[in-house]
Formats: structure tokens, sequence, C-alpha cells
């Protein structure tokens, strides 16, 4: 790393509000069920970081997925009614978890489902913000999702990694951690290149940046890298550090506090 990285990487132990994105791939199984050992150890992580006086706030996918095996459904639903009524569903069982698994550790959760008029609109926008500064100074941990019940084309952000980055930058947020299944930004699609090479540091915000990422997401998640390096290179050019990264192990969030080089770090505009 040479010193700008470095320095880059440090300033990431001081970020005291952090919004931390994760994706139906790390919430589930490939069936579609709860991984509940990476859950709790999520609430462990958060939990601990709360206490340590950062302030969290989760934005969580996994409604449509979780919804579609509680609902015993073969897929998941091609229809928009169908994934709306699977999202219903499976908000309702994602919210009961983390509110069991946060409650081990004294922390009460709240459920804040917007959609992108929410944000249009300055009065919800302003009153959105109004809640979530509220129940940061009360300690309780904001779980944001996509309101997928009312949420059609003309009204939808389209993916969380989007609704992440929104989030972060409209909380003032220092810091915006996009947990996924791969351990960052490829330069070449790893699947197919077997030395493909991650970035560890991005500081070039332009468009061309997003070039080399693809769109593939998972069978149950909508997301790909693509939407994951628009989000982190708006929030960096917002001023707030984003880093990608492998959401296999929960811990990873408390290296990226560390300073360490795990993932990838796009470097915010001053
Ligand atoms: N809101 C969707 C869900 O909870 C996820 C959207 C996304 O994966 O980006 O299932």
């Amino acid at each position: 790393m040479d010193s700008k990285e470095t320095q880059a990487r440090w300033a990431l132990r001081y970020a005291k509000r952090i919004v931390i994105k994760i994706g139906t791939s790390s919430l589930t199984y490939d069936s579609g069920k709860m991984n509940l050992r990476r859950i709790e150890k999520l609430a462990r992580v958060i939990s601990d970081l709360m206490n340590a006086g950062k302030e969290v706030i989760l934005v969580s996918s996994g409604a449509i997925g979780v919804g579609t095996d509680v609902m015993k459904l073969p897929e998941r639903p091609k229809t928009v009614a169908g994934r709306q009524a699977a999202a219903a569903v499976g908000q309702v069982s994602l919210m009961q978890v983390y509110s069991r698994m946060f409650g081990d550790y004294g922390y009460n959760v709240a459920q804040l489902l917007i959609t992108k008029d929410t944000i249009d609109n300055p009065e919800s926008k302003q009153n959105a913000v109004n809640t979530f500064t509220e129940l940061i100074r009360m300690r309780v941990l904001p779980v944001v999702n996509e309101n997928d019940t009312v949420a059609v084309d003309e009204i939808k952000f389209g993916d969380n990694d989007n609704l992440s980055s929104i989030v972060a930058r409209i909380t003032g947020a220092d810091l915006l951690v996009i947990l996924t299944d791969i351990d960052g930004y490829y330069m070449e699609n790893p699947n197919e290149t077997p030395d493909a090479r991650m970035y560890h540091t991005i500081t070039d915000l332009s468009e061309e940046i997003e070039r080399a990422a693809g769109g593939a997401g998972s069978k149950l998640g909508t997301g790909g890298m693509l939407t994951k390096v628009h989000a982190s290179r708006l929030a960096a050019a917002s001023g707030i550090h984003a880093v990608i990264a492998n959401g296999e192990d929960p811990d990873i969030i408390h290296s990226i506090l560390d300073g360490e080089d795990v993932g990838t770090l796009f470097v915010p505009h001053e």
C-alpha cells in the first residue's frame, strides 16, 4: 500500500457512523433458509461496535429470499405481486430473528421500510432522517429494507446496494460497508479468470471504474458487482469511505475498522 492508501485505511479506525449492507446471498443458504450462524455472528459484531460507541445502521436484504422459503415456494416468484407477497412474509421472519439475536446483546431493533419517493420528497426524506437520528440517539439499531410490498418500478431503488448508499448519504455516515459473497471488486471476472486480481483501493471515482463490473447476481438476491461498485463510487464521491468485502465471516467488519487491507476500499473525495 502506498502512503495515501495507508492513510485512507487508517482513517477507517475513526469512522463513527457506519452503514452496513448485507445481501441475500450472505444471509441465506442457497435453499433460501436463513444462515443463522452468520446472522448470529453479525448481531454480535454489530452489538460490539455499538458497545464501543459506534453508530450503526443495518441495510438488510433477504425478505424475498426468506419469504420464498417460509412459504415453501419452489423458487423466487416470477411475478411482481408474487415477490411482493414473499417480501411481506419474509420481512417478518427476518425481523423476528434480528430482534431475538440483537435482544440477546441488549439492543432493540427498528424496522425502516422505505421507497424511492420517501427520499425524493423533501418532507418525507426529512422525516426519515429525523427517525434515523432519533433511533441512533436512543441506541436502537435501525434495520432498513426497501418497502418491496408497495414499490413499483417508478418508486423503486431497484437494489439494496443503491439504497444503502443513499442511506449513508442522507444520514451523514462516515463509512459504508457492503458485504457480499466475494472478497472485493476484481479487475477480471474471478469465475472465468483463476488468477484474477482484486482492487484493494480505488481512488478513481469516474464512471470508467465500473467497466469491469459484470451484472450477475445470485439466485435469490438482485444485485451484482456493478450495483455495488456504483453504490460505493457514489458514496465515496460524497465524502464517505466505502468498502466492498466478503460477508462470509462478519468479523471482517472489525478488520475493516482496524484499518486492515481487506476488501476493496473506495477512497472518498474530500
Ligand atoms: N429488498 C429485497 C429483499 O429484501 C432485496 C433487494 C436486493 O437484494 O438488492 O429481498
